[in-house]
């Protein structure tokens, strides 16, 4: 999940850059409607006008959006021909599209458009973002009935409700939100499957979520 950074912040970033390439990301950040095509093209407007009031100057903005911005090969093919063109790139992916430029172009300045918050989905209905994972290294969602504790439950508490569930609301937050592990345990019984939920899990090993990490794509 990402969020629009405050322009004034990416403005400030910006600087006394005349030439700008703002990238977006068809990928996660394109999926919600942050970083595709129309975003891109708004942002380029807005900064087109906020330069010219503020500052009484024109910047040349080129525009591009690529399928995904952590692949490389997708960046290369649309930024290489025009690098040599812009002082910067506005990046409307998340932080490792970022990051990605930044080793493509390490003599370009890279700015992050984006705030990256983590990894969730979107409740259309309500047009709230809610995260589901934390990308812990050894999943567990089979004996969970398929509602990540870790995430959602504000202790990540790996054995039931704590004390603070009240009518299965979290004390954490002032019991708006749903505990993670009343979901768990009704979601189980509905499966006929509680006997998931008496399971006993040994505390996470979290050396796994220890930065940074890495991963063999042959899988050793
Ligand atoms: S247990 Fe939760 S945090 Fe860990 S990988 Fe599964 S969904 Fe992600
Ligand atoms: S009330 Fe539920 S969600 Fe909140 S911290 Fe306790 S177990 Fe986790």
């Amino acid at each position: 999940m990402v969020r629009k950074k405050p322009m004034d912040q990416i403005l400030a970033m910006i600087g006394e850059c005349k030439n700008l390439l703002i990238l977006g990301c068809d990928g996660c950040a394109g999926v919600y409607q942050e970083g595709g095509r129309k975003q891109v093209e708004l942002m380029k407007t807005a900064i087109e006008m906020a330069e010219e009031v503020k500052k009484g100057r024109k910047v040349n903005i080129l525009t591009d959006v690529v399928e995904r911005q952590c692949e490389s090969s997708f960046c290369a093919s649309v930024v290489n021909p025009v690098i040599h063109n812009v002082d910067a790139i506005l990046s409307l992916g998340c932080g490792v599209g970022v990051q990605v430029l930044a080793d493509m172009y390490p003599n370009t300045l890279i700015i992050p458009g984006h705030d990256t918050m983590f990894i969730g989905v979107e409740d259309r209905e309500s047009g709230m973002f809610h995260e589901l994972c934390k990308a812990c290294g050894s999943c567990l969602l089979y004996e969970t009935g398929g509602i990540c504790p870790v995430a959602r439950c504000a202790k990540s508490l790996l054995n039931g409700p704590c004390g603070g569930q009240s009518k299965g609301k979290c004390e954490v937050g002032g019991w708006k939100k749903d505990c993670a592990w009343v979901l768990i345990y009704n979601r189980l019984k509905d499966r006929e499957r509680l006997d998931l939920f008496t399971v006993f899990r040994a505390p996470k090993d979290f050396r796994e979520m220890q930065h940074p990490r890495e991963f063999s794509a042959s899988g050793g």
